[in-house]
């Protein structure tokens, strides 16, 4: 017979596993809940190792406020195709992204969470969890020994590789790309513009980016192992770098640092079960146009952080009860699918010279325009099913993506 806990037999109401942008922003938004909340975090510091490109959208950077983190505000974006035709957009008075120091930018926001009282244990990771109808407990290995806390909930905020969804068995994320990015001074770019490159032999099904980042710039390719075959994301970089048709903006530049990762997307078909609940990267949250994590990561907790944090208020975290805050996810799962079609529609499915024929169309300067009224980097659904409906050149394209994109 399980024994009956009372409130004060918890340790803390959640331990969430994880300091990252993530974990750092459940961690508050359940501590201005008067919950008392534990952040575990393996690493001695926050925001190291460093693996992205630092881009947060306006609406993520709205919630935590930290302009200070900010290097460049990114307006345009120069887009290429394997050819060379240039595709120009953006408006100057219009911010699309925030390219930021990721190392701060993390610090602050788990800071935010200190503050609204959330505790964090530094240098400190679960190594064991039994999670019974009453309470989990959680093992821990600290600097000051193995030590067992118990709690109502944890939550896996620990990244693309988390380790309490692999002890849990919560499945995997549908796709997940790997990304490598190195940091450079000496790029010859545009301030304020993001420049974008395609092509199979630098980022196949994919593209390559140069984000302006202050006094330097992060130049980086993601694709997929399907894609890319024998080939490393370090062999596509160097291609990029060194012996395409863009080399010559690369000749002065030095590398000042270098990172790789992965990028888990597609939103695991549970991300909750009993007393246990994943969020940003571990739960498969990144966009799959973008390899965005941070602003989809953000909006999952603010669409359910108040209904969580009443579950845990009256302790009411069975599987059932659980899976009803996982439901409210569907729109984000279907959302993510639909853009993952058009992506695949215009990009991953797409030739070299099937990419030359759309980036013509995408050069016109009606075109241009609607890609300047509707786009949205965050959400392409609205332009891309627009894109389809309406330019004659595309509805071929349109086969492809029509069943995920159109009658969803
Ligand atoms: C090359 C590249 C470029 C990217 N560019 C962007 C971009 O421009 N914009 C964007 O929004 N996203 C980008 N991403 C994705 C972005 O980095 C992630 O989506 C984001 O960091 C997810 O945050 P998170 O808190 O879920 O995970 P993470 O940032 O990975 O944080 C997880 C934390 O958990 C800790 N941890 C892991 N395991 C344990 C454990 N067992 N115990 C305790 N602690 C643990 C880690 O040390 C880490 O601090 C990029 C990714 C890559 C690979």
């Amino acid at each position: 017979m399980p024994v009956e806990l009372t409130m004060d037999e918890f340790d803390y109401d959640a331990i969430i596993v994880g300091a990252g942008p993530i974990g750092g922003y459940l961690a508050r938004k359940l501590a201005k809940e008067n919950l008392r909340i534990l952040i575990l975090e393996e690493h001695a510091e926050i925001g190291r190792p460093f693996q992205c490109a630092g881009l947060v959208n306006p609406k993520a950077m709205e919630s935590v406020g930290l302009f200070d983190t900010v290097l460049t505000p990114i307006w345009g974006a120069r887009i290429y195709s394997p050819e060379g035709t240039l595709v120009e957009i953006g408006q100057q008075e219009k911010v699309r992204t925030w390219s930021v120091c990721r190392k701060l930018f993390d610090e602050a926001v788990v800071i935010q969470s200190v503050k609204s009282g959330a505790d964090i244990w530094l240098s400190s990771k679960p190594i064991d969890l039994k999670i019974d109808e009453e309470k989990v407990e959680v093992e821990i290995s600290t600097p000051y020994g193995i030590k067992k806390l118990t709690t109502k909930v944890v939550c896996g905020a620990d990244g693309a590789h988390s380790w309490v969804r692999r002890t849990l068995r919560m499945g995997k994320p549908k796709e997940t790309m790997i990304g490598m990015q190195i940091e450079v001074s000496g790029y010859n770019g545009k301030k304020g513009k993001l420049d974008m490159y395609t092509g199979s032999d630098i980022s196949p099904g994919f593209f390559a980016w140069v984000i302006p980042s202050g006094e330097t710039a992060r130049v980086g390719v993601w694709s997929q192992t399907k894609y890319i075959g024998e080939k490393s994301c370090e062999d596509l970089l160097d291609e990029l770098m060194n012996n395409s048709r863009w080399s010559y903006k690369f000749k002065d530049c030095r590398e000042v640092g270098r990172f790789v990762g992965s990028v888990p997307s597609g939103i695991l078909k549970k991300t909750t079960s009993t007393r246990v609940a994943l969020f940003g990267d571990a739960a498969g949250i990144c966009k799959p146009t973008t390899g965005g994590g941070i602003g989809p990561g953000f909006a999952h907790i603010d669409l359910i952080a108040e209904d969580f944090a009443n579950l845990i208020k009256i302790d009411n975290l069975d599987k059932i009860s659980l899976s009803k805050i996982d439901k409210k996810i569907d729109k984000m799962r279907k959302s993510q699918s639909r853009a993952r079609a058009l992506r695949d529609a215009f990009l991953s499915h797409s030739s070299d010279n099937e990419l030359e024929e759309i980036f013509k169309v995408w050069a016109k300067p009606d075109v241009i325009k609607m890609i300047n009224d509707v786009g949205e980097i965050e959400n392409p659904i609205p332009l891309g099913t627009k894109m389809l409906k309406e330019i004659p050149e595309f509805r071929r394209l349109a086969g492809r993506a029509i069943k995920a994109v159109l009658w969803s």
